[in-house]
């Protein structure tokens, strides 16, 4: 978890790797859907290029869909999911019913003007739509009212690893990695 441009993508893809699960990123799914415009991705942009959330019966769903996957039977980590409290209590079902656990929360901390420095520099490397600044801004509002409140629900299950994301990559990594193990031993 955390705010957008703290670097869940990135660092996603690396610690996933290193635990050899795949990374699933709700964001990533989306952006393939719409670009192949399938029914999901014409149903998911209006809502990502308005920097709102994509409804949760849609995002439950698509999420169900790709743990229930082969490569997903070890194991897997999220990216950019549960970001609301009905998505967290789905989650918590369809693990309960796929026998798996949830082992750790990695929180990605930032700087709000860091934040927006990185989403700027990312929309010029990318040309991503939803990395305009009245877009980004409403992304970031969206986070701190309906995302963010979520890391108390975790915390209070002794899952949460607050890691700054602040850094390079490699540092960040390390540092996640240091915070899983600590999870693990509590
Ligand atoms: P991300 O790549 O994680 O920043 O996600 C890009 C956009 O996809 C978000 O701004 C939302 O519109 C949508 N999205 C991604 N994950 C979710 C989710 N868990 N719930 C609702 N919408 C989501």
């Amino acid at each position: 978890m955390g705010p957008p441009g703290a670097g869940k993508g990135t660092q996603a893809q690396i610690v996933a790797d290193r635990f050899g699960i795949p990374a699933i990123s709700t964001g990533d799914i989306f952006r393939a859907n719409v670009a192949k415009n399938t029914e999901l991705g014409i149903e998911a942009k209006r809502y990502m290029d308005a920097g709102e959330y994509v409804p949760d019966s849609v995002t439950n769903l698509m999420v169900r869909n790709r743990i229930d996957e082969e490569d997903a039977v070890k194991g897997f980590l999220l990216d950019g999911y549960p970001r609301t409290l009905a998505q967290v209590d789905e989650l918590d079902g369809m693990i309960a019913y796929t026998g798996h656990r949830l082992d750790a929360v990695v929180v990605l901390t930032a700087e709000p003007a860091e934040l927006v420095r990185r989403l700027a520099d990312r929309a010029h490397k990318e040309g991503r739509a939803d990395d305009t600044e009245d877009v980004i801004l409403r992304r970031q509002e969206l986070y701190l009212e309906q995302t963010a409140p979520l890391i108390d629900v975790y915390r209070k299950r002794g899952l949460v690893c607050e890691v700054d994301g602040l850094g390079e990559v490699e540092e960040v990594t390390a540092r996640i990695i240091e915070g899983l193990g600590k999870v693990e031993e509590s």
